[in-house]
């Protein structure tokens, strides 16, 4: 069924009986040519990439829970593409492309809302890396406007400008930034994929991946055994954990991320704003709620909710960036489990088991990658080769020493 005014104009006239389900909810078959382990934003995707662009339909996709359950239902919903390292540049550029026509594409409102993301940065220093940034953004063809203090002001006139500690030096704006809803991204996806034959298996955890004389032979799963030519792992805070069931020790781990959301506000936030001198960004939903988060948790978990010390540290952060918000009240906080790599970049690669691909390594910003990681990682399960937009996302980075460490921080996950 596709969605449309008329359509809504004539359920709304029929008293809304003709809604047909958004997918099927199909049993699950003794063998597919290829399985994806994980129903999130990544692994609805690649199946509807690998469906739409390659032309495979007899894919499944097995999903322990629910679909969007995960980490794409919860996290900030913030869409960029101010990367500026080559590898990561050219893949969320892509990535940013893809979202601009994604609702046209998907025939799914995703509330995609290009409302601008903007860095603060605090310092002389920073502010001349800004510049080095906005530089590198827009040679990758990407938007990127530099800032100074009074520019901020004009565009965030709510933030804290008599802070003496954290003065604010000025911001990297990308206007092409900013949010979209994030479980709908899912639904859209999963919508896209199972028209196009694609079975979405949920309650279906993988327990095990069958491998005879290093090749993938299928999947073991609490709705029993599926055979598969081909198998792709999408489960980001379960990378490590899956990984293992192919006798894979990955460069990752897992750690707990949160987010708040407070009461509904009437419209203060234009866009996006993150603190450059502590880990807090900050947005507003379309309901009014003001949406934030920090750091991770410091300590690996798979436990989907987090701590205090780090719950103080974002309300400390936002205090000093936007002292109004101590006036609303929070709502709900929660957590997800990030797959964090050691130099904060993510990996779409073969392993070495044949026809077992691994996608994951999404740290704190999977969502913003969600169509170009599918897009990329069907062109790789397809095809067997790197899609020009992920030549650099490789495992074996970790070994060579060539890794992609954007932040500048250094090769760990507990960073700050
Ligand atoms: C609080 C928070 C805020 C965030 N904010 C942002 C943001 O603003 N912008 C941004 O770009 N990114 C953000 N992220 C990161 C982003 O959400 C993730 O990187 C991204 O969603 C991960 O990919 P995914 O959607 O495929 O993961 P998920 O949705 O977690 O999908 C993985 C799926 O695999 C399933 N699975 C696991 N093990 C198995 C198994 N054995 N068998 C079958 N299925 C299995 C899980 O149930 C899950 O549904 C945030 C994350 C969090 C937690």
């Amino acid at each position: 069924m596709r969605y449309s005014a008329f359509q809504i104009l004539k359920q709304g006239l029929t008293g809304n009986k003709g809604w047909q389900p958004v997918w099927r909810n199909p049993e699950p078959k003794a063998a597919y040519d290829v399985i994806i382990i994980g129903g999130g934003g990544h692994g609805l995707a690649t199946a509807y990439y690998l469906a739409k662009n390659h032309g495979l339909s007899n894919i499944a996709v097995v999903e322990r829970g629910y679909l969007g359950g995960g980490n794409v239902g919860r996290n900030t919903t913030i869409v960029r593409a101010n990367y500026h390292l080559n590898g990561n540049s050219e893949f969320y550029s892509h990535s940013l492309k893809l979202w601009e026509g994604l609702e046209q594409e998907l025939n799914y409102n995703a509330m995609m809302s290009q409302r601008g993301v903007i860095n603060l940065c605090h310092s002389d220093g920073q502010y001349d890396f800004f510049a080095r940034r906005a530089n590198l953004i827009r040679a990758q063809g990407d938007d990127a406007e530099l800032l100074d203090r009074a520019g901020v002001q004009k565009h965030a006139p709510f933030l804290n400008f008599q802070n003496e500690r954290f003065p604010i030096r000025g911001g990297l704006l990308q206007k092409r930034g900013g949010t979209a809803r994030h479980d709908a991204v899912a639904w859209g996806f999963a919508r896209g994929a199972d028209m196009r034959g694609v079975d979405l298996i949920q309650n279906c955890e993988v327990t095990g991946i069958d491998i005879e004389a290093g090749r993938v032979v299928g999947v073991q799963t609490t709705r029993g055994a599926i055979k598969a030519k081909k198998v792709g792992m999408a489960v980001a805070g379960r990378s490590s954990q899956v990984g293992q069931m192919a006798g894979l020790r990955l460069p990752i781990e897992s750690h707990v991320l949160q987010a708040f959301v407070t009461e509904g506000l009437k419209p203060i936030i234009p866009g996006v704003v993150t603190f450059g001198m502590g880990h807090f960004y900050i947005s507003q939903s379309d309901k009014g709620g003001l949406v934030f988060g920090g750091d991770i948790d410091m300590y690996n978990s798979y436990a989907a909710r987090g701590n205090m010390p780090i719950m103080e540290h974002v309300m400390e952060a936002g205090m000093a960036m936007m002292p109004a918000i101590g006036k609303a009240r929070v709502l709900r906080g929660w957590g997800g489990i990030v797959d964090m790599t050691m130099d904060g970049s993510p990996i779409i690669d073969k392993t070495p088991v044949d026809g077992l691909f691994f996608n994951g390594g999404w740290n704190y910003g999977g969502f913003k990658a969600t169509p170009a990681s599918g897009w990329c990682y069907a062109h790789l399960i397809a095809t067997g080769n790197h899609s020009e937009y992920a030549t650099k996302l490789l495992m074996n980075r970790f070994e060579t020493g060539h890794v992609l460490d954007e932040e500048g921080t250094g090769a760990h996950p507990n960073k700050h």
